[in-house]
């Protein structure tokens, strides 16, 4: 089965190391790892098919031709363990059974650089390997800093630090329910940031409250079994990172962000629509990430946008609730096209960086453009925010249905995208 690495050395924390909360008594098999060139042409994306989450990981990079992964459970196992086509990137993987989970470690062919991170897949049990192509100056730096993994020497010594570890899981939603149970949801802007500033004077902050907090109503009303979390109820200022964090550490099921636009030059744009995060494909969709992505942030100043690379690996670890959220802004627009008979300017997706941190399904919706006065009229209106409220009330509502249907179907857990 495994064979056994004679490596020595000493190993040293704080490598990479990453945790997820122990749970499930089940066997744990590293059935095969696969890779993929990945879409952006810069690399290759190693996944390590696990058949439960790993307690914990760590990466090392002590050679130029080596990478190491440790992977930490005690159930864990490499039984029947599928080994990978030899390729002249992929030379050769070895796995090997230690004291308190498995080693495995991959050997490259010459001249082949990477910088690697280790993402969980966020729907699933797999971990993935990000290879990002470097220089060899580059990699001798890595090398420098890497310290080799004695699989044979690793008694557990780790162990404490595991369960201090094992505390934060901030970043992990863990399933418990089998319905959709908790909502989030974000009046854009708010404070100082007043966001765009439409006509009359009107500020997006407003509109955005004021919508949000109807459609908190309606949810708080209709579907008393669904829990709302709002960023904020009044005129407060919360961070973009601080707003997704809300719905990260409320186990939601859904992040919902309310806006308004605006757009200078053209008085007589109008129309809805609603985003999810991902590569901005349409100019359209970049002018609203820059503009939703500028407002002054005191604590980190004039956030950046996201670059390419982020979003790229965004996109891997968050296939499954991309789909979700793109299903969920499908749902919202045909709700404003077909039953509040405005215009909608369709599903768009952008590195919106509000929807980043909320590790669930997230969608941003502009409700309309404030610039345009019919429209800055009708969403400042009392008649005009209790369409669109309804509108985005009646989206989440078939969409829980939906996804309550969808998890009975599925015996209780969690579709999968794969
Ligand atoms: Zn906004």
């Amino acid at each position: 089965m495994s064979k056994v690495f004679i490596f020595a050395g000493i190993l040293l924390a704080g490598l990479c190391l990453c945790t997820f909360p122990a749970h499930l008594s089940a066997q744990n098999t590293l059935e095969r790892i696969s890779a993929v060139e990945r879409s952006d042409g810069k690399g290759f994306v190693v996944r390590y098919h696990l058949s439960e989450l790993t307690d914990s990981f760590k990466v090392a990079q002590p050679a130029a031709d080596l990478i190491q992964m440790k992977l930490y459970g005690q159930d864990l196992d490499t039984l029947n363990f599928r080994f990978p086509p030899q390729t002249e990137t992929f030379q050769n993987v070895e796995v090997a059974k230690t004291s308190n989970g498995i080693g495995v470690e991959i050997q490259l062919g010459i001249g082949h650089y990477f910088r690697t991170n280790v993402y969980p897949d966020q729907n699933r049990t797999h971990l993935l390997l990000a290879l990002e192509r470097i220089s060899f100056t580059e990699m001798e730096r890595i090398v420098e800093q890497s310290e080799l993994i004695a699989w044979s020497t690793d008694t557990g010594a780790e162990d404490t630090l595991l369960a201090e570890l094992d505390e934060d899981d901030s970043f992990l939603r863990l399933r418990e329910s089998v319905n959709f149970q908790v909502i989030v949801l974000d009046a854009g802007h708010g404070g100082h940031d007043v966001g765009a500033i439409g006509h009359g004077g009107i500020y997006e902050k407003d509109i955005a409250l004021d919508v949000t907090l109807k459609v908190g109503e309606y949810i708080e009303k209709y579907l008393p079994d669904v829990k709302v979390v709002y960023t904020r109820t009044d005129d407060s200022y919360v961070t973009r990172a601080e707003r997704g964090l809300i719905a990260t550490r409320a186990k939601a099921d859904l992040f919902v962000s309310i806006h308004a636009n605006s757009v200078g030059n053209a008085p007589t744009a109008n129309g809805t629509e609603t985003f999810f995060l991902g590569l901005a494909r349409s100019q359209s969709a970049l002018d609203v990430m820059k503009r939703e992505n500028s407002s002054f942030d005191p604590e980190s100043g004039y956030a950046p946008n996201l670059t390419e690379e982020e979003l790229v690996i965004y996109e891997l670890t968050n296939a499954g609730n991309m789909a979700i959220s793109e299903r969920v802004a499908s749902m919202i627009e045909g709700q404003f096209k077909n039953r509040a008979n405005r215009r909608s300017r369709g599903v768009k997706q952008a590195g919106l960086e509000v929807l980043r941190y909320a590790a669930t399904p997230a969608v941003l919706i502009e409700v309309g453009f404030i610039s345009n006065p019919t429209e800055a009229r009708f969403l400042n209106s009392e008649y005009g925010q209790t369409i669109m409220a309804s509108a985005i009330f009646r989206a989440i509502r078939d969409f829980k249905l939906e996804y309550d249907r969808s998890l009975r179907n599925n015996n209780g857990s969690r579709a999968s995208n794969e």
